[in-house]
């Protein structure tokens, strides 16, 4: 007997249910598998890998520019939405994040409510693939993107084993490059302002400070290439801790 093995994807996001690029990874998705969408209320942008521990979790169905998909909408966090997922449709096999609305590159990747549900995805048994784009002051051309995004899940869709991958698309991709995270050193400067009532309040800006380095994900973006990174959960720094292995504690 035959058995056709439909893939079961999970979409998510971490700018809310209501955000065009969710709606536009949904529809690319569709042809890759089952597709189900579990995506937070309301904007959940840099909340990290934040999970709602201290008030009850709840899911409302939110049919709403999805033709066709089931859809819920959550109010929680990006990594709440894919452990409440994966419990609802207790069979996912991959959850794709995004389509974020701004790049996750380099430092960016440790505030990322979008790259968190990819490692959340992880975490439970499945596959994580996190999608970013930048946006200027229009909203992104999901129309020139979808090839690329089509490539992109085809080439990380049949590798095997508890993958996760960080892939950042430029407006006009040339091509796909492997990259590496570039962690540079970055300016994280507070900049104060005034409301109208005259009290002070502040913005919190990001500027890396050096160029990019070739082979890493800043650089493929800025030179339009789709930047696919493969990334571990493990952060153990191997150098530091064999380093230290050698010395004798007393
Ligand atoms: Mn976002």
């Amino acid at each position: 007997m035959y058995y056709k093995i439909v893939m079961k994807i999970l979409v998510t996001n971490d700018d809310g249910i209501y955000s065009p690029g969710i709606a536009a990874l949904a529809k690319m998705a569709r042809k890759f598998g089952e597709v189900q969408v579990v995506a937070p209320d309301v904007e959940q942008s840099s909340m990290g890998h934040a999970i709602t521990h201290s008030r009850p979790l709840s899911y409302r169905k939110s049919p709403i520019h999805f033709e066709g998909i089931e859809a819920f909408r959550v109010n929680g966090t990006p990594a709440d939405c894919v452990a409440l997922g994966a419990h609802i449709n207790n069979i996912t096999d991959v959850v794709l994040s995004g389509i974020n609305m701004g790049p996750n590159l380099g430092n960016s990747m440790w505030h990322s409510g979008t790259l968190a549900a990819a490692k959340q995805a992880v975490l439970l048994g499945m596959k994580g693939i996190a999608i970013s784009t930048p946006v200027g002051k229009s909203e992104p051309d999901f129309g020139a993107l979808e090839p690329y995004v089509e490539r992109t899940l085809d080439l990380l869709l049949g590798t095997s084993g508890l993958c996760l991958f960080n892939v950042n698309l430029p407006p006009r991709p040339k091509g796909i490059k492997w990259t590496r995270q570039s962690v540079r050193f970055y300016d994280g400067k507070i900049v104060p302002g005034m409301d109208p009532m005259g009290r002070k309040h502040y913005w919190f800006t990001i500027t890396p400070l050096e160029p990019a380095e070739p082979g890493t994900d800043r650089w493929a973006v800025e030179n339009d290439y789709v930047s696919i990174t493969p990334l571990r959960l493990d952060l153990t720094n191997e150098e530091e801790l064999a380093k230290n292995q050698q010395k004798q504690l007393v």
